[in-house]
């Protein structure tokens, strides 16, 4: 993402890591790796790593994100979306693979007696099978609107599948107006993302542009084996980002 005018993957992370990040979250959309390109992909994305000494994350799909269609043909399409972005975390040896759980279809909200639940344990059900049998820790995000938008839907996604992880949004939180929310409960993240926005939109802003309290979220990233993503638009802004980030850590 940080490198959204650069529709080649392989050049993207040559000028991310030219940058010097070292540790970045590859996106499984178009352009840069889909269902057709990624398996071709990924030697190079191995050199790259062994060469560069470079960590990736994985974010699983996001911008078709029906996982618990009711239709099944549908639904096993898109979750097979996911199943991809798994296949391309092992190759790469990646600790983290970030999934959403997605919204609930206009049928969904129709058809089912509770939309909201009913839609989590689809989800759950779905994820189980790739949580039990990979080594890649599988993190569902927190999404603004979506399912797991409050500590109580992403609570009750972790209760229900044993293993998955948690990755906390932090501007997702801020856009959802629960981030003390989540910072007061007692869900443990295991990787977070984060950047900048003035609310109510999740603008991906530079930090210090915006309105999300860094000082806050400070004393939640002492877990030296988590992992923070910034999620800025440009190199550019990520590098501000990651600089105003340590002068108010320091
Ligand atoms: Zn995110």
């Amino acid at each position: 993402m940080a490198a959204r005018d650069e529709p080649d993957v392989i050049k993207a992370v040559e000028k991310i890591a030219g940058a010097g990040f070292k540790l970045m979250e590859l996106v499984f959309e178009w352009p840069w790796l889909t269902h057709e390109n990624y398996q071709q992909k990924v030697p190079q994305l191995q050199e790259l790593k062994n060469d560069l000494g470079l960590e990736f994350a994985v974010h699983a799909p996001f911008s078709y994100e029906y996982f618990t269609h009711n239709n099944p043909a549908l639904r096993r399409f898109l979750f097979a979306q996911i199943e991809n972005s798994l296949l391309l975390a092992e190759a790469l040896d990646s600790p983290v693979l970030v999934v959403h759980a997605g919204r609930i279809s206009s049928m969904g909200y129709h058809l089912l007696k509770n939309p909201v639940k009913d839609s989590l344990k689809i989800f759950s059900e779905s994820i189980k099978p790739l949580v039990d049998q990979t080594q890649t820790k599988i993190c569902v995000e927190n999404i603004a609107g979506g399912l797991g938008k409050n500590p109580e839907e992403i609570k009750f996604l972790l209760d229900q599948t044993p293993g998955l992880g948690f990755c906390l949004d932090f501007a997702h939180a801020f856009v959802q107006n629960n981030l003390d929310e989540f910072l007061d409960s007692k869900i443990v993240p295991n990787h977070f993302h984060l950047t900048d926005n003035p609310g109510p939109h999740d603008s991906h802003q530079t930090l210090g542009t915006g309105k999300i309290p860094v000082s806050k979220i400070k004393k939640y990233l002492t877990n030296k084996n988590s992992y923070l993503i910034l999620e800025d638009l440009t190199i550019e802004s990520a590098t501000k980002s990651k600089q105003y980030l340590l002068d108010s850590f320091r």
